[in-house]
């Protein structure tokens, strides 16, 4: 603190200390003067009621979530605020809210809503967590050391998918029963992790299907284009991200071609783009990634059950 500011404090203690009446002074009215009305407001209390804990079913969510999982939900009428762990939640003008938990979030996640007359709402969601696919590579090193080109050209790529996937844009995609962008033979599952001579590689961040080169790609939900990366990145190939609103974000990967352009809504079923096998692919198919404000979760729940074809 500087020597003026403190000295500008004592001097408002000062001016403070002259209205209040001397320590000597009676409490209370003497008897013979016009008594004080006796029963005066009681002073408001400073500190907020403490929150009311609740069930996450009361909002309208499961009793649990699965760890890589999403959830829908409904704040209590007049909610200003909704937070979980802290962070803040997009509230639908309807009361209407999604979370979603990261693929390596454990114990419980806390919702918070607030409501006007300063009450706080909270509800804790446990963690469910899932046995992911863990493969153990004795004979292979991990990843190859990566070239001066890749080295060169990756930071300007990862901020370019940073900002698709914060660009929050305004769409009820997320509201939506999400479809399959693509249906055919699943050939990677999300979250599954290689372990190269003990030492864990990055886990799969996404859902692979194998469909032909060229097998349109359509919009699992309505979005709005917030990436459409062509020329291809170095891993991604011809890249494209959708913003479904409140946070959730769909990332396509591979890609041969993109039949949309940044700053398009599209509508759920609506052609998106083509299976292809861009980027570092091993052949075609289509890499389908989500997320939810940084946490990374799981489209095959999303998506449900695939339907035949
Ligand atoms: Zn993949």
């Amino acid at each position: 603190m500087s020597g003026r500011s403190f000295a500008v404090t004592l001097a408002s203690a000062a001016a403070l200390s002259a209205c209040v009446p001397p320590a000597a002074a009676p409490l209370a009215a003497p008897a013979d003067t016009v008594a004080a009305p006796r029963d005066e407001p009681a002073p408001r209390p400073t500190l907020p009621p403490p929150p009311e804990l609740v069930s996450p079913l009361r909002l309208g969510l499961p009793p649990a979530i699965a760890q890589g999982g999403v959830a829908l939900g409904t704040a209590p009428s007049g909610a200003t605020r909704l937070t979980l762990d802290g962070a803040p939640v997009s509230l639908a003008p309807d009361g209407r809210f999604l979370v979603a938990a990261d693929r390596d979030a454990t114990g419980v996640l806390t919702l918070s809503a607030a409501l006007p007359d300063a009450h706080t709402l909270t509800a804790t969601l446990p963690v469910t967590p899932r046995a992911w696919r863990i493969e153990r590579l004795d004979q292979v090193a991990k990843v190859p050391v990566p070239d001066a080109d890749f080295a060169r050209r990756r930071p300007a790529e990862l901020r370019q998918i940073a900002a698709a996937r914060a660009a929050d844009a305004v769409s009820d995609g997320w509201r939506q029963r999400f479809r399959w962008p693509v249906t055919g033979r699943i050939s990677g599952q999300f979250g599954a992790q290689r372990v190269y001579r003990g030492e864990p590689g990055s886990y799969h961040g996404g859902v692979d299907v194998a469909r032909g080169e060229g097998t349109p790609v359509i919009a699992p939900a309505d979005g709005v284009v917030t990436l459409a990366a062509d020329p291809p990145f170095t891993l991604e190939g011809r890249l494209l991200i959708l913003d479904h609103g409140a946070g959730l974000t769909s990332a396509f990967l591979h890609l041969s071609r993109i039949d949309v352009r940044v700053g398009q809504h599209v509508r759920q079923g609506e052609p998106i783009g083509r299976v292809g096998r861009t980027g570092r692919a091993s052949g075609p198919h289509l890499h389908w990634a989500m997320t939810w404000r940084g946490s990374r979760i799981d489209p095959q729940p999303v998506a449900g059950a695939m339907p035949a074809g």
